[in-house]
């Protein structure tokens, strides 16, 4: 195996964060790895390091420093002003082999595994992909990464035992956000950028921003499995209802029922709703990940041995069809005494 280009001797004790911003905003992804990281950290008592890169972003390094991190790694060019990964790539790369830490995380964001996995190649380390929890073991020194393996059936434990930085990306939602601490301060370090613009071969035509949803921010989920039968306008109807929005198994988004960025789970999006009610769900293991956080779970399903019903604090055996729309009236009406 080819040795990284620098080893467990020269990394420092300190865990980087790939700070990635849109705009000047951060992305929720890396408020939920700054938490996580402060977490293991001080377990270690190591740094956490924060590294912003882009044009005119160094105010974002105060709300870095509210959530957790110590010290901001300041990348602030012309040229990085958008992600581009040939840009990015060498500028991560720079301030890598400068300061050398034991560990680099990045959210699974388009951008973010981009930048991944062509730095890990860089450097010549390993990359573990959405990993689904992270601990650092304090006395070795050593990130802890685990990944879910063979369909979802088991939990794998990733170690890098030589190569270093251990990199690691963890998809949007996976670790709560923390709570900022606006006293918080930290320091800046700014970071001598070497980047000439014919370098980069990617050129920005055209920006086009999707109406997307967001669905790991939603208080209450709707979510309609393969026993709706694609009847979504009735999940819709409830949803409204609650406050909530509309998510959906994997089956309903591969039959085109409903927009593939609806799709909770494994390979979808993980949320942590106030509530999530499932509907005509068996609740096999590469969708419960996605909502087993939610503060409370209700399933609705015709079979009583259902999968879904061991992860579900309100368990109701029956028709969607029935059960839907008994419930969508009872709230109506509710919600018509409450108005008057
Ligand atoms: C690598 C990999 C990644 C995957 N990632 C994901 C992922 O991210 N998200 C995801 O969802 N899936 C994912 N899957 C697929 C997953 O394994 C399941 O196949 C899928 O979640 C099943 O969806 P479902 O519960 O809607 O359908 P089914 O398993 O078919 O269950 C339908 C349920 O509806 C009930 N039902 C039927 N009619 C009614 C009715 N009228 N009223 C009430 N209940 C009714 C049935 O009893 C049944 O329990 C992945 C699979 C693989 C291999």
């Amino acid at each position: 195996m080819v040795a990284s280009l620098y080893g467990v001797k020269q990394a420092k004790k300190a865990i980087w964060i790939f700070l990635e911003q849109e705009g000047g905003k951060l992305e929720g992804v890396s408020l939920e790895l700054l938490d996580k990281g402060r977490q293991m950290a001080d377990n270690a008592n190591w740094s956490l390091v924060g590294l912003l890169i882009g044009k005119d972003v160094s105010e974002i390094a105060d709300e870095a420093f509210s959530y957790g991190a110590d010290v901001v790694v300041l990348a602030d060019d012309p040229l990085l002003d958008v992600f581009t990964v040939d840009a990015y790539t060498q500028v991560t790369y720079d301030a890598i082999m400068e300061h050398k830490p034991s560990v680099f995380l990045l959210g699974a964001t388009p951008n973010g595994r981009d930048l991944a996995g062509r730095l890990a190649v860089r450097v010549r380390t390993g990359l573990n992909a959405d990993c689904t929890n992270l601990n650092l073991d304090k006395k070795r020194g050593i990130l802890v990464s685990e990944v879910t393996g063979f369909g979802g059936g088991i939990a794998a434990l990733i170690e890098m035992q030589n190569h270093r930085p251990q990199m690691a990306t963890v998809r949007p939602g996976v670790f709560p956000p923390g709570e900022p601490d606006k006293k918080r301060k930290g320091k800046v370090i700014k970071l001598p950028i070497k980047l000439e613009a014919d370098t980069i071969k990617t050129k920005v035509v055209e920006r086009v921003v999707g109406e997307g949803v967001d669905l790991t921010q939603v208080p209450a989920l709707v979510v309609g499995g393969r026993g709706i039968e694609g009847d979504f306008g009735l999940m819709r109807e409830l949803a409204g209802l609650i406050g909530g929005d509309v998510g959906a198994t994997r089956p309903p988004v591969d039959d085109g029922y409903i927009e593939r960025e609806r799709q909770i789970g494994q390979t979808g999006v993980v949320c942590r709703p106030k509530v999530s009610i499932n509907c005509g769900v068996s609740g096999a293991f590469h969708f419960v990940v996605g909502v087993q956080e939610s503060d409370i779970v209700i399933s609705i399903n015709t079979d009583q041995e259902a999968p879904i019903f061991d992860f579900t604090d309100y368990c109701i055996v029956g028709d969607v069809f029935e059960i839907i729309p008994a419930l969508t009236a009872a709230l109506s009406s509710v919600k018509e005494l409450a108005h008057g």
